[in-house]
């Protein structure tokens, strides 16, 4: 089974993924970790994040393990890594990496999900589910603005608003793979819903959704 899970930054991507791949043994990829990176590389040597030139190079040296780490999901990392995101060429050296990451067969693994921002519309079209979460900008906000203080950064609210704001401004405009829901998206509001709630209606959409039994 592979699912796409797309959304804006702040809706609970991370959580709902990491649930699902636990649920169905699938193999999980944050891919917005693989820009992250890029933005990490271009900032630490002084490069700038809207030149394509010096975004391709952070590809070169990107070693595609997606290991988490502290820095790579600080805030001023997302915003580079939003700006290093609207460029093609960089879009296209990690299209093919994420597409094998999805059909790589493992005895471990029944599947796989990815989760990002274009996965359901340009990365794997051919997904057998694709989710699409969204939610209020001031709700993503204040997910982000507690996560963000639990890792120790001094953000106001009001800052991480406008970081959201500006990312979700640039990932929905930009010319490449801009964010919006595939077509045959199951798409859910999160706003008002809990984790398990988010969890349980979307192992019902899958279930309802499909024939095969992947249990
Ligand atoms: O999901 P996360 O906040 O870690 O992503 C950081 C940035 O990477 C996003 O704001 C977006 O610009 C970019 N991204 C993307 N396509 C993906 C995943 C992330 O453009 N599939």
């Amino acid at each position: 089974m592979i699912i796409a899970l797309d959304g804006p930054s702040g809706v609970g991507k991370g959580t709902l993924g990491r649930s699902l791949a636990s649920h169905y043994h699938l193999a999980f990829l944050d891919t917005g970790l693989l820009y992250r990176k890029v933005g990490l590389y271009v900032l630490e040597n002084g490069k700038n994040p809207d030149s394509e030139q010096d975004a391709l190079e952070g590809v070169q040296f990107l070693k595609f393990d997606a290991k988490d780490d502290h820095k790579l999901r600080t805030e001023v990392v997302g915003q580079a890594a939003s700006k290093v995101a609207a460029h093609l060429s960089l879009r296209q050296a990690l299209l093919e990496w994420q597409r094998n990451f999805a059909h790589q067969h493992t005895s471990e693994y029944q599947g796989a999900i990815l989760d990002g921002r274009d996965i359901g519309t340009v990365v794997l079209p051919d997904a057998d589910i694709k989710i699409y979460l969204t939610a209020h900008t001031e709700t993503r906000a204040e997910r982000r603005f507690e996560e963000l203080k639990a890792r120790g950064e001094s953000l106001t609210f009001d800052q991480v608003l406008e970081d959201v704001k500006a990312r979700d401004r640039r990932d929905q405009s930009r010319q490449h793979s801009p964010l919006h829901p595939a077509q045959d998206a199951f798409i859910l509001d999160t706003s008002f819903l809990s984790k398990e709630e988010v969890l349980e209606r979307v192992i019902s959409h899958i279930e309802k959704s499909t024939k095969k039994d992947y249990l």
